[in-house]
């Protein structure tokens, strides 16, 4: 069993506490994502995983064993960088070697085997020969996870891995990594801080901004069920829009009550609880609808077209609703204009309200059926 358990883990450095307190599991076989903005501790987090730097405070175990004080090479993980960090004067095959005869567990034929199995694994058993100079990003890359691949270890680490490829080769890799995971099944923490990369690979997606963790869960959990206005924003492209509104009763039914709109809240448990509150009102750009598309009973806002961004599966219109900033999401092939005026509504069932001071979620109009992952546990 190679599960990881991060208890309260902390890491300072000198006045910056880079990471305040972490407490996350990572399943036996699981691909964990660890995403969040440059700067939030994402790469502290997995070098102290890794041995690479030492822990402040808390508790890091490795398959049950604590290894706060146990050397990188005794940890069993192999961990693959943005950068690659292959040897330049070394072929591809000697790259992925190399380190492996130390470890003398292994006869050299057994080390042979195994290059030879990961090159194929990879694609690059035609360029073993070669050095670094003679490959192509996506090929040195692919010579990086090699080499993590020949150690089997019991736990890959990869920090930012694909950050350096071109956007059609990331696509690319990224499919590949998940064949690969889904073919070894090793446990594997992923570090980016691109939300694409973490919805399409996490088993589950672990958000992290400002050392602490936001969110653990399945990615379409974390995209229905933002536990906070944190999380609400940085996952989803383009983000959730936001606006402040109250919250309040009127003829029995809970109202959100904006300068630009009105609209009658879903009844949920819970709800009578915030009414009468500020709060922050999200919804998503493709939860927002033309109202010629909607039934005729639905509550419609009128908002004015700026800008107009054609994505070719979609279109993006930015627009004013009242004081706001508006980003609604139609069909692409719509003739709308910047200038134009637009009636749109919401849908009901993807509501959320944030409270505005600590922006943790009051309110989902679809409640949650299942209760998974409080945010620190397992
Ligand atoms: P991320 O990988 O999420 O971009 P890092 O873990 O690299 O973030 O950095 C988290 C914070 O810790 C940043 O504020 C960074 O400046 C700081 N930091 C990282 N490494 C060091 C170091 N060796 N010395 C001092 N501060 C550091
Ligand atoms: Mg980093």
């Amino acid at each position: 069993m190679s599960e990881i358990q991060l208890q309260q883990l902390v890491k300072k450095y000198d006045d910056v506490t880079a990471v305040k307190g972490i407490d996350l599991n990572v399943r036996d076989g699981e691909f964990l994502v660890l995403v969040g903005p440059s700067g939030c501790g994402k790469s502290t987090t997995l070098r102290m995983v890794a041995g690479l730097e030492d822990v402040t405070d808390g508790t890091l175990q490795i398959g049950g064993n604590v290894v706060n004080d146990v050397a990188p090479k005794e940890r069993s993980i192999a961990m693959v960088f943005q950068n690659y960090a292959l040897y330049p004067h070394m072929t591809a095959a000697q790259n992925m070697k190399f380190g492996m005869k130390s470890a003398s567990d292994f006869s050299s034929a057994e080390i042979d085997e195994r290059v030879e199995n990961a090159a194929e694994t990879l694609s690059v058993t035609d360029l073993l020969d070669r050095k670094p100079k003679e490959l192509s990003g996506g090929e040195r890359q692919r010579v990086a996870i090699g080499r993590a691949l020949v150690r089997e270890p019991e736990v890959f680490l990869l920090d930012e891995p694909l950050s350096n490829l071109d956007a059609k080769l990331r696509v690319q890799m990224r499919a590949e990594l998940l064949k690969l995971h889904q073919d070894l099944s090793t446990t594997t923490i992923y570090v980016t801080h691109d939300q694409t990369e973490a919805m399409t690979l996490g088993d589950r997606v672990a958000v992290m901004d400002d050392g602490v963790l936001q969110q653990v869960a399945p990615p379409q959990e974390l995209y229905d069920y933002p536990a906070n206005r944190f999380v609400a924003g940085f996952i989803g492209e383009p983000s959730m829009n936001v606006f402040p509104v109250t919250v309040r009763r009127q003829n029995g039914q809970c109202v959100a009550e904006h300068s630009g709109f009105t609209i009658t809240l879903p009844e949920r448990e819970g709800l009578d609880d915030i009414a009468g509150v500020e709060a922050d009102f999200g919804v998503r750009p493709e939860d927002i609808t033309l109202a010629e598309n909607l039934s005729a009973a639905t509550e419609t806002f009128k908002a004015e077209v700026t800008v107009r961004e054609p994505l070719g599966e979609l279109l993006l219109l930015h627009c004013r609703l009242g004081d706001e900033e508006l980003q609604v999401k139609v069909e692409p092939r719509s003739q709308i204009q910047p200038g134009d005026k637009i009636e749109v509504g919401f849908n009901k069932e993807r509501l959320h309200l944030f409270d505005m001071t600590d922006g943790d979620a009051l309110y989902h109009s679809t409640p949650q059926e299942t209760t998974s992952d409080p945010i620190t546990a397992e």
